[in-house]
């Protein structure tokens, strides 16, 4: 199908909203964006974004083979939390290069590629409603607009307003995960920028450089019982983090010890969506399959997304068909990384003599690690 001049609404301006667009632009869609922030800031916050997302950037031509922004991993440490010991080392995957990247430097990436490709990027511009009509769909804005076009992608997160529209009210299931997010500065620590994985009972530590090592990204997660609030940047207390993983030492314990700032993220979450489209509306990203961040692949899954969904238009005689085969393609894998990330939950967290079982294994195995995702890397959503 021949997308030339057709007119698509992507709801959401975060990665997948912005790949998505960038894709169908490249395609000669007429895209608009609409993002209900009034700025695409994000607070200090890191993303690893393994050689599958990597992939679909490429693809999109919004990096190059020395990607800008971006820092290259040099595989990922394994440490006992009580005093650092290291456990392991487990070494970049062999399918690519993973890189680190600030959250903000990869939206601006994507917002400059996508605004100077032609898509209306609107910002301030808050969705409340999709309605469809027989060859279109409308999309119904806070302030009452409302913007026809054939096909609306809605990129709108975990918490998406639209996903109801076509899955119904779903509560979200509280995880009994909280994330704790913060940046301090990177200090030379060591000589190579390697990410880190501090386990601990209950808890894990990851700690990786970005911004040509001069920043260092904190994601320390702890399992409780006692929240209520669904939502993320909710402001912390660094002395509580401290409190809270107050046993772990070794290098983790200096990095905490650094932090001046840091936010909360309760981990919600609602299952990967039993319906993705209805022929003129389609999920993509985190509002289909919200996962948990144990396998680092929310993000590559939706730049994921954003290919095959545009990609499905050129193969496909109609807009119908084309989000069919979108879905079709898409659920499977989904499906089995979002598992593989549950999977991750509990094996970090080991107690007891499970955990040290779990260590032993390790120590043994631990270079061996990378190749057990491999499938993952290696997924190449653009050949
Ligand atoms: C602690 C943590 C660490 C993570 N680390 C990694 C990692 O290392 N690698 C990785 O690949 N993934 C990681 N992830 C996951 C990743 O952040 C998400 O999967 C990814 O951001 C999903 O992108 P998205 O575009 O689908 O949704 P989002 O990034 O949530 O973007 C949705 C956008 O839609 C906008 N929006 C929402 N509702 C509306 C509306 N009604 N109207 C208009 N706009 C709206 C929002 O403002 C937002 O800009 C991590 C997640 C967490 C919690």
């Amino acid at each position: 199908m021949n997308i030339d001049g057709l007119k698509f609404s992507v709801i959401g301006g975060g990665i997948g909203g912005l790949a998505a667009a960038l894709a169908l632009r490249q395609r000669g869609a007429q895209v608009t964006v609409l993002e209900q922030a009034p700025a695409l800031t994000e607070v200090g916050a890191g993303l690893q974004i393994s050689a599958n997302g990597m992939a679909v950037l490429r693809a999109l031509g919004v990096v190059g083979n020395v990607p800008e922004n971006g820092q290259l991993s040099h595989g990922t440490i394994l440490r006992h939390y009580r005093k650092g010991r290291l456990i392991s080392r487990i070494p970049a995957p062999a399918a690519g290069p993973t890189y680190y990247y600030h959250r903000a430097d990869l939206l601006n990436l994507l917002h400059r590629a996508s605004v100077k490709a032609g898509v209306d990027v609107r910002l301030g511009a808050r969705v409340s409603n999709v309605v469809k009509h027989p060859s279109e769909s409308e999309v119904v804005l806070d302030n009452g607009e409302r913007l026809r076009s054939e096909c609306v992608i809605a990129a709108d997160g975990g918490r998406s307003t639209i996903r109801p529209i076509l899955n119904g009210i779903e509560d979200p299931q509280f995880t009994h995960q909280i994330a704790w997010r913060a940046t301090i500065p990177w200090s030379q620590r060591e000589e190579m920028p390697r990410a880190s994985l501090t386990m601990g009972p209950g808890r894990h530590v990851v700690t990786y450089p970005l911004r040509d090592q001069r920043m260092m990204n904190v994601v320390a997660i702890e399992e409780r019982s006692d929240w209520q609030e669904e939502g993320w940047r909710l402001q912390g207390e660094p002395d509580d983090l401290r409190a809270r993983f107050a046993d772990f030492g070794g290098p983790v314990g200096d990095i905490l010890a650094e932090v001046t700032e840091a936010h909360l993220w309760a981990l919600f979450l609602r299952p990967i969506a039993k319906s993705w489209q209805n022929g003129r509306l389609a999920l993509l990203g985190d509002a289909a399959h919200p996962t948990l961040p144990f396998m680092a692949q929310g993000a590559c899954l939706a730049l994921e997304d954003a290919w095959i969904l545009a990609r499905s238009f050129e193969s496909q005689s109609g807009a119908t068909q084309a989000l069919a085969a979108y879905e079709n393609q898409r659920q499977p894998r989904a499906r089995q990384v979002v598992a593989a990330a549950g999977a991750n939950a509990r094996n970090f967290h080991l107690r007891g003599p499970m955990r040290l079982a779990a260590q032993m294994a390790l120590m043994a195995i631990g270079a061996q690690l990378a190749k057990k995702y491999e499938w993952i890397y290696s997924y190449d959503a653009t050949t």
